[in-house]
């Protein structure tokens, strides 16, 4: 439980990671605005939050400015499927980089701390292995994931500035590949395709061989995460990776969704997009000391509880 009653707005607080941090933001009694222009959250995604008299949500796209009192601010307002990103890759430079402007000048004024989701994505497609935290990455700067990679590497640049600047309470989380109940359906991410693609009985989509890795953390180890690095003193400011170790093949990921399904699925081969990173795997050892955090849900256990969560959505959206 955190100490005091205050008033944090959750920036993304419609969308997958988001809506989770919402209701545990509730549980611990504080008071949370939700801002999201819904672009890939929904208000499903919030319907147990919205009676609540604590919570309050408003339509608001972060490219302009919001102005509102508040003691902390999560800025998590971001697409961050590669599909829903490329889409309009303006607009998702724009949210990282004129969302981050908006959210610090808030910040600053009000004198909350402010957290900012970033990615495993500054690292690029990796040459070192896992990534820690010092590693500068290898990002190509003009290629089709860099509206993402470079819109929250400038963010981060951004959250250091205003802090060397202004020393404000900052705090950078480096997310890695989360999944987990409310995940967008259609959203693109290997792990929602899959299960989708497990459910209705259609072929998995394989890009390239499978042989590149990711490492899944379940969301509700995340969601602690960014609370514990919220409460962390004003010396804390990240970068801070937050992601799940056990590091798998997305061939092997197949299999297992196709094993905890049941299902008679095949397995297809796709072309594999450019920039895919071959490998990705967070370094936690800052994490496990500075937060005292350390994920402990297994990708099948994790999994089952997604796969759940896809069958009743599916039962519930038969056109999806
Ligand atoms: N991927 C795949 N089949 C799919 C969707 C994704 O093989 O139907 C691969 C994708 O090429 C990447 C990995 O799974 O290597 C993770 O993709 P995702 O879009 O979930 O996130 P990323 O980590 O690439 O941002």
């Amino acid at each position: 439980m955190r100490g005091g009653t205050k008033r944090v707005l959750v920036t993304g607080g419609a969308g997958f990671i988001g809506s989770h941090l919402c209701e545990r933001l509730i549980e611990q009694g504080h008071e949370v605005l939700c801002a999201d222009n819904y672009y890939t959250g929904t208000r499903e995604n919030m319907k147990t939050l919205i009676p609540n008299p604590n919570f309050e949500v408003v339509r608001h796209d972060i490219t302009f400015p919001l102005f509102v009192e508040v003691d902390e601010i999560f800025n998590l307002a971001a697409p961050a499927s590669p599909v829903h990103y490329q889409f309009d890759p303006v607009q998702t430079t724009k949210t990282s980089v004129i969302g981050s402007i908006n959210m610090l000048g808030l910040a600053k004024r009000t004198k909350a701390k402010v957290l900012l989701s970033s990615t495993s994505e500054v690292y690029g497609d990796p040459e070192v292995h896992p990534q820690p935290e010092e590693y500068w990455g290898n990002v190509n700067p003009i290629g089709p994931r860099s509206c993402y990679d470079e819109g929250k590497r400038c963010a981060e640049t951004l959250f250091f500035d205003y802090r060397r600047q202004y020393d404000m309470p900052i705090k950078v989380a480096r997310i890695f590949n989360t999944y987990g109940p409310r995940m967008h359906p259609n959203d693109g991410r290997v792990v929602s395709n899959f299960i989708v693609q497990a459910l209705e009985g259609k072929p998995i989509t394989i890009y390239g061989d499978g042989a590149q890795t990711r490492s899944f953390c379940y969301v509700d180890e995340m969601v602690e995460a960014l609370l514990r690095l919220m409460d962390t003193p004003h010396e804390v400011t990240g970068p801070i990776n937050l992601g799940n170790p056990n590091e798998f093949t997305i061939k092997q990921l197949a299999e297992l969704v196709i094993e905890l399904t049941e299902s008679k699925s095949t397995i297809e081969q796709r072309p594999l997009p450019q920039d895919d990173p071959r490998q990705r795997q967070p370094d936690i050892t800052k994490a496990k000391k500075v937060l005292n955090w350390e994920p402990k849900t297994s990708l099948k256990e994790g999994l089952a509880k997604t796969i759940a969560y896809f069958e009743d959505y599916l039962a519930r959206h038969p056109q999806q």
